[in-house]
């Protein structure tokens, strides 16, 4: 099928962008991978898009002191080849799974994040670094915390006279280590089941924090706190793996389809929690003692 016909904008500035979604019937377009197939299968009729490539300040990726910034109108190709990214480790796991390399020389990260599809990797990420998303509307910006962001299957808090901007991530720090992993039916295919961990040791080698996030098991992603998990006892993916099939019979509530079902999910989800978050735990301590040797060396 072909899309039903539309009006095509392409701003240069953001109050521009804001001036048109303040009329009747827009829909923002980025890199169009997700919302071109929606609406050549016209589950989608907007009257016009609102094409945001063209604005140059959407078009960053900057490092500024201890977080990452990147526009809203930075592809995801473009951030996996920027030399920026290596300070986030997890960002760099992570965005090989999205799709093929062809779609994701389109698709742009904040695009992925306000799709919010609930077995796509950027927002898994995105929760479990407590990054924020910067969104301008009519009053001014506002920043939203990854965790509230997502408030459903394809839907998230920003309205529809509203424009994400941008996503904020922490730099890794000496001490953390990421773990990152997912299990779909072909590379390339939405996950099964995926998670992202991040893992932060002390001086000490003590777990000071941990966060494991979920995806592809619920209607978002979905993330726990799990340092007295890790802070209290053995670290390696069979001692960890009872308290994360506990955790899987908790949170998985994707129901079963024909791709796995809801039980299949909650052990793809115990097994990958325990692997990644021993090896999170691992590569924090390898990061630590790296700082402590005094060599200078990215964590991973
Ligand atoms: C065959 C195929 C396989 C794919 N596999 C994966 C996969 O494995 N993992 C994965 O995560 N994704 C996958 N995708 C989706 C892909 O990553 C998209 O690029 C991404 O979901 C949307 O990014 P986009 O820039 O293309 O957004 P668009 O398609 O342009 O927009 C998507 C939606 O978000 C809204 N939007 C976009 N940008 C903004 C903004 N700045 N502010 C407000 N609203 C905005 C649009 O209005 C639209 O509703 C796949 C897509 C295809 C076609």
């Amino acid at each position: 099928m072909k899309p039903a016909p539309f009006a095509y904008v392409r701003p240069a500035r953001v109050e521009d962008v804001l001036a048109e979604l303040a009329t009747e019937d827009t829909k923002v377009l980025a890199g169009g991978q997700s919302l071109v197939p929606v609406l050549a299968m016209r589950l989608g009729r907007p009257a016009t898009l609102v094409d945001i490539t063209s604005v140059a300040e959407l078009q960053a990726i900057d490092r500024a002191g201890d977080t990452l910034r990147i526009g809203a109108a930075v592809r995801q190709r473009a951030v996996e080849r920027s030399d920026h990214t290596r300070s986030v480790p997890l960002i760099g796991m992570a965005l090989p799974f999205v799709g093929h390399r062809e779609l994701r020389s389109r698709g742009t990260v904040c695009g992925s994040l306000a799709h919010a599809d609930p077995a796509a990797e950027l927002p898994a990420i995105a929760c479990c670094l407590a990054a924020r998303v910067e969104v301008a509307g009519q009053n001014g910006r506002r920043w939203v915390d990854a965790d509230t962001f997502f408030l459903g299957a394809m839907t998230t808090g920003t309205g529809s006279d509203e424009v994400v901007t941008a996503v904020e991530f922490p730099v890794a720090r000496p001490g953390q280590g990421f773990g990152f992993a997912e299990i779909a039916r072909r590379h390339g295919d939405f996950a099964l089941a995926g998670v992202a961990t991040a893992v932060t040791v002390d001086a000490d080698d003590t777990v000071t924090a941990a966060r494991l996030t979920g995806f592809g098991i619920s209607d978002r992603p979905v993330t726990r706190d799990v340092t007295d998990l890790l802070a209290d006892g053995p670290t390696g993916p069979a001692e960890l793996r009872p308290a994360l099939a506990e955790l899987a019979a908790e949170i998985v509530d994707t129901g079963g389809d024909a791709h796995g079902s809801t039980g299949y999910r909650r052990r793809l989800f115990a097994v990958l929690a325990a692997r990644e978050l021993a090896t999170a735990r691992r590569r924090a301590a390898a990061t630590a003692a790296t700082a402590a040797a005094g060599t200078p060396e990215a964590a991973a």
